[in-house]
């Protein structure tokens, strides 16, 4: 058979893609009759497929390409990484530049207390290993008891049985017998949603004190950590009321517990700073990072450790870690992103520039007659669907049928915009400059009016 191109027709390659490859949370035959895009190729903010439409990517891939496709510095550093040392493992005593580079390059722009990294190559790897770490250091510490970690319904922290077990998507603890013992659910800070009578205020203490009444109930001494997004993302973009985090922390600093920041999304200027714990001013044990790490051009993640963790891990043997762990071309593409994201100052640009421009863009959208309230930070933001702005109602269909018909009308206008139930998601590339920011905006308009129709149509008001 001939070699499969670019250059194939487009439904040959639907066909053979329908025929042998199954995609990540799909319904396999529901995309099948459908076929899926096809893309080929991508620029700055801009998707190309194989039917030559020109698509504006406000996901960032998946929350990941934050410098933006086609830097080619990375894919040459990653030929000459490949042509000098292709891989090696760090497991048996041994290391290589682009290990220690990079570590080195981290633990500079972390929080001052936090000097370690450790790898893994994904977030779901990465905090997989997290669960682990926090168990072992307070087994190392003579309290092998102190092992359930708290998390909370909604988050995402990955899809393996240890991540997918953090993490509070029903969806996934259905299948495969998850969540795995000793690991405890709260809710969310989702105001627009559960908030019910409150202010956002006093909804944000509310959930935060449930940390405390958890804490209790589960007993302090049984108690390892609390993970959390400092912004959750595949969750919806839910944006925390601000007494949230601040009660959050003292709870935790009040009971000793570990606090695992899970940076995947929010790490590397996509909330405004190095890190989303910096904007929220949190101050975590252990971070979770991979995507913007390496802007998606390799995979790799990691956890970077607090000095007193790292100290009393490294006082064992810690039987852990991937083949893939630390590897020289994924470390040597992130360095090389790093170095970008830094010297081309794009994180101070979206702090100051361009998140402030894109928030103000983004809030005109609560003047669609179906936009209930549009929240933002940084580069990553939402907006919930609703029938009754006033009530924050909800739609009879069952949840997430409006919010389908909108992605759908997004994709037809060549704007990649995600749904969550009846939530619609951006996270764009941090390099998206203000006209490219005019067009997300105009392109996201028109596909709200045609959902709008489309809801008169079928009587989903
Ligand atoms: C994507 C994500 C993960 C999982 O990362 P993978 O690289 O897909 O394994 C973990 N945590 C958060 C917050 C994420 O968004």
């Amino acid at each position: 058979m001939a070699a499969i191109t670019n250059h194939m027709p487009t439904e040959e390659l639907q066909a053979l893609d329908a025929a042998h490859h199954m995609h990540p949370f799909t319904h396999g035959a529901g995309l099948a009759a459908k076929g899926a895009r096809v893309i080929t190729r991508a620029e700055g903010v801009w998707l190309t497929d194989s039917e030559g439409n020109r698509i504006l990517d406000a996901m960032a891939g998946l929350w990941c390409v934050n410098i933006g496709y086609g830097r080619k510095e990375l894919a040459q550093v990653a030929a000459r990484q490949m042509e000098e040392l292709p891989y090696y493992n760090t497991f048996f005593q041994t290391t290589h530049v682009p290990a220690i580079a990079l570590s080195q390059k981290l633990a500079e722009l972390a929080p001052d207390h936090m000097n370690h990294v450790f790898y893994a190559g994904s977030g779901s790897e990465a905090n997989d290993t997290n669960l682990r770490l926090v168990r072992t250091y307070w087994a190392a510490k003579g309290q092998p008891e102190k092992n359930i970690i708290i998390s909370r319904w909604n988050a995402y922290h990955g899809s393996s049985v240890g991540s997918g077990s953090l993490g509070g998507m029903k969806g996934m603890h259905m299948q495969g017998g998850l969540p795995i013992p000793d690991i405890h659910h709260i809710d969310q800070p989702n105001w627009w949603a559960e908030g019910g009578d409150m202010t956002p205020e006093e909804f944000g203490l509310e959930r935060a004190r449930q940390l405390e009444t958890a804490i209790e109930n589960l007993g302090p001494d049984r108690v390892a950590a609390f993970i959390a997004e400092p912004v959750q993302g595949a969750g919806g973009v839910i944006v925390p009321p601000e007494t949230y985090w601040p009660e959050i922390q003292r709870i935790l600093d009040k009971y000793g517990i570990l606090l695992i920041a899970d940076e995947v999304i929010c790490g590397f200027g996509r909330i405004g700073n190095w890190f989303g714990s910096q904007t929220i001013g949190i101050r975590p044990d252990i971070m979770t990072i991979a995507k913007g790490l390496s802007s998606g051009y390799q995979p790799i993640g990691g956890s970077i450790l607090s000095d007193e963790v790292a100290e009393v891990i490294n006082s064992v043997e810690f039987n852990h870690g991937y083949t893939y762990s630390g590897h020289p071309v994924a470390c040597a593409v992130a360095l090389e992103n790093l170095r970008i994201l830094d010297e081309e100052g794009i994180v101070t640009k979206v702090r100051e520039e361009t998140a402030p421009y894109l928030k103000e863009m983004f809030e005109t959208l609560t003047d669609h007659p179906l936009v209930g309230e549009a929240k933002i930070v940084g580069m990553m933001g939402s907006i919930a669907l609703t029938p009754d702005k006033a009530s924050r109602a909800k739609f009879e269909a069952d949840e997430g049928t409006v919010g389908l018909i909108c992605r759908e009308r997004c994709f037809a206008n060549n704007l990649v915009m995600r749904h969550v139930g009846d939530r619609m998601i951006i996270s764009p590339p941090l390099v998206i400059s203000r006209e490219e920011i005019d067009v997300l905006i105009a392109r996201a308009w028109k596909s709200l009016d045609e959902c709008l129709e489309r809801l008169s149509a079928e009587r989903l008001l």
